[in-house]
């Protein structure tokens, strides 16, 4: 395995800081850790990489710790919000309101209150949603900044998790735009861009540049009437990490080089408008890993299975209950045992009781012992934000930033 942290005599460091040594840090098992170094290492990657006018954001669902919003936001360009207590994160960072886009199907008067006293970009998903924040700016005193949340009309194919071609919860239908366009105008909103977001998770280049230049052709079509060219057109992401044995990861020089040759062509046509990526999971989602103990073993008609400390109730993802139709390994291995040569094939499975909660079937492993540290890579994005904490009671996972 191609191993993204550094080892030192066999154990597995985050951050230059070796998998025991953190957990003492931590107090306890489990925990997440995040490395800062290779969170920096890729936004330099895309930087060197992207067009010098593409504005990168962080969508912050992916990872909402506090500390990782803060570091982000001196190195991005903007953030990604889907509710009011991520807004409220976001301006807490100090980024402009201009700089902050909110989106979500189902946004609440409350929530869209906020955001229109807070001035940020509010992505409209519905008409009802035009008419809610117009009559909060008129409350207000204020002309909200909305954009316009399309449902493209193009499919995508292998995409990891479509949000977008055919009929959807997110955005407005494109063939419905126009007319929306129409009430738009005849409201006191000031109408700053638009956002497109097709998918999620994808790994296969082509995919990514083909949706990017439908999405291109898309705006420029919707945006010839208006008056004045768009802010912004945010592009959404769907960058992939690789999760699964058999997974490649993303040729980004593909993407990013593709991007370089139809960009030219968008600004002559929108001159001004500026295109958005937004990130979650390709920033941080490699950066992180889950670590939890051994805290007991057992065989079981032939098979042998470590029992640990963690489970389900911190990482969904990594047990298989987050979306996937077939439950594959998240990779995992023994974070102190790295120069040990594998002995036994094992299911690692997590403390709760349920046989959902699983964490890596039949994996081969050193001979496993009680007190060994169990990683699971690719854990820094939809982890213990996207988890049932409560379920059984156990305690929450402790996160770092290292
Ligand atoms: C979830 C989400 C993202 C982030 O997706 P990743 O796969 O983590 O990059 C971006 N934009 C929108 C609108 C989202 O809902």
């Amino acid at each position: 395995m191609n191993l993204p942290f550094l080892e030192q005599n066999g154990v597995l460091a985050i951050g230059g800081i070796d998998v025991a040594r953190l957990a003492d840090r931590a107090g306890r098992t489990p925990f997440f850790a995040y490395d800062r170094a290779a969170i920096d290492a890729r936004v330099r990657m895309l930087r060197d990489k992207l067009p010098g006018d593409i504005e990168l954001h962080y969508s912050i669902k992916a990872n909402p710790m506090q500390a990782i919003v803060h570091h982000l936001a001196t190195r991005v360009d903007g953030f990604d919000v889907a509710s009011a207590s991520e807004m409220a994160l976001a301006l807490d960072t100090g980024a402009g309101a201009r700089q902050i886009g909110f989106a979500g199907p189902g946004k609440e008067r409350d929530e869209l209150r906020r955001a229109v006293a807070s001035g940020v970009n509010i992505h409209l998903e519905s008409v009802t949603q035009l008419h809610l924040v117009a009559a909060l700016g008129w409350e207000l005193g204020l002309r909200p900044n909305v954009a316009i949340r399309v449902n493209p009309n193009f499919h995508v194919g292998q995409s990891g998790m479509r949000m977008g071609g055919g009929a959807a919860q997110f955005g407005i239908d494109a063939e419905q735009v126009p007319a929306l366009l129409r009430e738009v105008d005849a409201h006191d909103v000031a109408l700053v861009g638009f956002h497109l977001f097709w998918g999620s998770q994808c790994l296969h280049a082509a995919t990514i540049i083909q949706a990017q230049q439908q999405s291109a052709e898309l705006v420029t079509r919707l945006a010839t009437d208006l008056p004045t060219a768009p802010r912004y057109v945010n592009m959404g992401g769907g960058f992939g990490i690789p999760y699964f044995a058999g997974d490649t990861p993303l040729d980004i020089d593909a993407v990013t080089q593709a991007m370089h040759g139809w960009l030219p062509q968008f600004h002559d046509r929108l001159p001004g408008t500026r295109i958005v990526l937004e990130l979650g999971r390709y920033l941080v989602g490699e950066a992180g890993v889950y670590v939890c103990r051994v805290i007991d073993r057992k065989a079981s008609r032939g098979r042998t299975f470590l029992i640990t400390d963690g489970g389900l109730h911190h990482h969904l993802a990594a047990s298989g209950n987050f979306g996937q139709v077939l439950r594959r390994n998240f990779p995992a291995l023994l974070g102190n045992r790295l120069n040990d040569a594998p002995q036994e094939r094992c299911d690692i499975v997590g403390c709760l009781c349920t046989p959902l909660d699983r964490i890596a079937d039949d994996v081969p492993l050193p001979d496993a012992r009680i007190g060994d540290f169990v990683v699971v890579l690719q854990s820094g994005a939809y982890g213990r934000s996207a988890s049932p904490a409560d379920f059984l009671g156990h305690p929450a996972a402790i996160e770092m930033l290292v």
